[in-house]
């Protein structure tokens, strides 16, 4: 039986020889048939000389390069796609989750579980405002999402050929990995472990990135933001209607003319909610567009290790 650990790296050069190093150890047991793929997306430093270099000193690593970056979950996505084994393990290059874990995973898949992921009970080394809205964000998208997505976990984990074949079929853009496994069902099991922090270099993840992670997690997994918009459309009927009760008792009673504050607030109050609801309709509308263009979600550069016949595939073409 193969094992293929897919290893998403962009900026690591200082990782990557601490990364496949304990790889290989936690995948000793297995090693005569490992495979270790290292994806570099875009990365503006070394670490493509550096994966070339891994493969160069060990036999079972093989690399790719994309054409440029493509964000995390698509350059795993791509490593996903170039994965050939039984069973696919992947976790992040900046060791923050430990490969040791592996051999616990694996125990749980002899059980018969398709998917085991990690969940992160402690986070080191990351700043409070990353844990306190990484915290909110997973509890947000489960009270949204219509499939239960596990709470405070990442892209670490151990799945089996049929659920990762059942997560490449699926051909959407945006791609929000960790709920994609979720929805597709099969057994599935959680393991508690403790995040280390990174062991070099810096986070990849900027808050534009999380918000657009964010963003790509909630319109994949829910329609309720744009359920929202009308409900809050309704809300708003409401308050015009006794808004338009007190004007006509105003009129009748006082004889006045309309005040200024009320007016203003009104027209505040309901241009705030109008745009709400339009920015709401454009997030869906905007990855409907993207969607629609039907791009494919990468190109390969370069290929270095064995099985070098791994051709451009895009999901595409899959569906
Ligand atoms: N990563 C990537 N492309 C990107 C951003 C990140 O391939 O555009 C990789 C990165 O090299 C790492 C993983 O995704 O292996 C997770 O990123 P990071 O550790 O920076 O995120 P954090 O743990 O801080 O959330
Ligand atoms: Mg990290």
């Amino acid at each position: 039986m193969l094992l293929s650990v897919v290893v998403p790296c962009m900026n690591e050069e200082d990782s990557l020889p601490m990364l496949v190093d304990r790889l290989i150890a936690a995948t000793r047991a297995w090693a005569s048939e490992v495979e270790i793929v290292l994806v570099d997306d875009g990365s503006t430093d070394k670490t493509w000389d550096g994966i070339c270099a891994q493969a160069d000193r060990h036999s079972c690593v093989r690399g790719l390069k994309l054409s440029t970056n493509r964000g995390h979950q698509v350059a795993l996505t791509a490593g996903l796609m170039a994965a050939k084994g039984e069973r696919i393990f992947m976790l992040d290059a900046d060791l923050q989750d430990p490969p040791e874990l592996l051999s616990d995973m694996m125990a749980m898949m002899d059980r018969g579980y398709d998917v085991v992921y990690g969940r992160r009970s402690e986070r080191k080394g990351e700043s409070w405002f990353k844990k306190m809205t990484a915290h909110g964000f997973y509890r947000l998208l489960n009270r949204l999402s219509d499939v239960p997505i596990p709470n405070d976990t990442g892209d670490f984990r151990l799945v089996s050929r049929r659920a990762l074949d059942a997560v490449l079929s699926m051909p959407e853009r945006s791609r929000f990995i960790r709920g994609m496994f979720a929805w597709v069902g099969f057994r599935q099991i959680g393991i508690e472990y403790i995040r280390d922090p990174r062991v070099a270099g810096e986070t990849k993840y900027p808050m534009s990135k999380m918000i657009r992670l964010a963003f790509d997690a909630l319109s994949s997994f829910s329609i309720k933001p744009l359920q929202i918009a009308t409900r809050l459309a309704f809300l708003t009927l409401i308050i015009a209607a006794l808004m338009a009760v007190y004007v006509f008792w105003s009129l009748i009673l006082y004889n006045t003319v309309a005040g200024w504050a009320s007016t203003v607030l009104v027209i505040s109050f309901f241009s705030g909610i109008q745009l709400l609801t339009l920015g709401i309709i454009g997030e869906y509308l905007g990855r409907l567009y993207v969607e629609a263009k039907g791009r494919p979600l990468y190109f390969v550069d370069e290929h270095v290790g064995q099985s070098t016949d791994v051709s451009v595939r895009d999901v595409s073409k899959q569906a």
